[in-house]
């Protein structure tokens, strides 16, 4: 029997997971390894901080659909990966050996002392959100429509509790600069109206004594210090001598494939693909990816050549800006209100329903 590893409960493996609902492999043992029971759906991250959804509603319950989808599931983290000898060495002190694996995990940073490099997966994010939004003084850093997003719904949430001091945000750019000019200032006012303090292109230098210094000199008064940066690569690749890119992301063919060890995949953002490296590492992109690893895992068993993934963008995109109100983006065009949230809302609902 051909043992199949998939390593991290991401949006690709969850693609493969849905696809099993409705299809039996005979010959192949899959089991899914990964640190949490629960896959937290990041696109809900600022609905929960604003108190519009419960946990479990932002949630997929892994170990239940991987049972629905006649797949093993451990719950363990991997810590060391030996592609040589095709095996893993769990957190537990497990050992997995495997003939063909799957990576699709994604650490984040989001420590709360700027200057450590902790990597926290998502499902303690929710522990790091409830501290942010009671706190006295919380800073949220970085310049990804997330951050806004989450300094935003912090704000909403400590409206509706009469928390009356404000929610900082430092950026190091202006606030969605690579939306372009328009919605920066769309998100300007809407960050007024939310009585969001906002620091624009500021970078931290240190954080010390209740106050962060931006390289600027301006000083600001912090209880808790929340950085919503870029991706940060998993140092799992880099010990196991995987050809890696310079930031210590997983190189892989656009078939999702490693080049030197053919029988290693990956997809989501733990991975760069050599021929798009400039690609940005969203969840748009990782849950694309999934159909396309999953039948190039399958023709790679049955020998057949593998078919290529082309990254496409979307069209348009939809940030939450609390008070259960969005901003939709569509190329020049800013639209603000109401329906862009329920919009937003019956998607990711749709998305989680999916898996239940
Ligand atoms: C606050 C916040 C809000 C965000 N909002 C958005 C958004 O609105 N839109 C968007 O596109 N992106 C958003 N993102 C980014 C988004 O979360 C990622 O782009 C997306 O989830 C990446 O998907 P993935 O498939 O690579 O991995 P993930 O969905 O992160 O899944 C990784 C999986 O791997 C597991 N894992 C990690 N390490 C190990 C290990 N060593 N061993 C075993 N298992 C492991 C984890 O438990 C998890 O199951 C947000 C991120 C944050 C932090």
């Amino acid at each position: 029997m051909t043992k199949l590893l998939l390593i991290g409960g991401g949006h690709a493996h969850l693609s493969i997971l849905r696809s099993l609902l409705h299809e039996k492999m005979s010959d192949l043992e899959i089991t899914l390894i990964t640190s949490s029971k629960f896959q937290y759906y990041s696109g809900m991250f600022s609905g929960f901080t604003e108190g519009l959804y419960d946990e479990d509603e932002i949630r997929i319950d892994l170990e239940s659909l991987c049972s629905r989808a006649s797949v093993s599931f451990i719950e363990d983290t991997i810590i060391s990966f030996d592609p040589m000898q095709k095996v893993l060495l769990g957190f537990s002190g497990e050992i997995y050996h495997f003939d063909v694996i799957s990576f699709d995990i994604e650490p984040w940073v989001s420590s709360e002392l700027i200057s450590t490099s902790e990597l926290t997966p998502k499902h303690h994010f929710i522990e790091k959100i409830k501290k942010l939004r009671s706190s006295e003084a919380p800073v949220i850093v970085g310049d990804s429509s997330r951050a806004v997003e989450l300094a935003l719904s912090v704000s909403s949430w400590r409206n509706t509790y009469n928390l009356s001091n404000s929610v900082t945000l430092i950026s190091p750019s202006s606030l969605l600069h690579s939306y372009g000019a328009k919605a920066t200032k769309k998100i300007r006012e809407i960050a007024h109206d939310h009585n969001l303090e906002f620091y624009e292109n500021e970078q931290v230098n240190e954080a010390k004594d209740s106050y962060v210094t931006t390289k600027n000199g301006t000083k600001i008064k912090y209880s808790i210090i929340l950085p919503i940066t870029e991706p940060k690569a998993s140092s799992l690749f880099k010990q196991a001598l995987l050809p890696v890119d310079s930031d210590g992301f997983l190189l892989v063919e656009d078939t999702l494939q490693n080049d030197e060890y053919p029988y290693v995949f990956g997809a989501g953002n733990c991975v760069t693909i050599s021929m798009y490296s400039e690609l940005v590492k969203n969840d748009f992109h990782a849950t694309k990816q999934g159909p396309i690893l999953w039948r190039n895992i399958k023709r790679f068993l049955f020998g057949q050549s593998l078919e290529s993934f082309k990254p496409y963008t979307s069209p348009f995109s939809i940030i939450s800006t609390g008070k259960q109100q969005g901003l939709f983006i569509f190329r020049n065009v800013t639209l603000y209100g109401k329906w862009v949230w329920y919009m937003k809302n019956f998607n990711d609902q749709k998305f989680i329903k999916r898996h239940v």
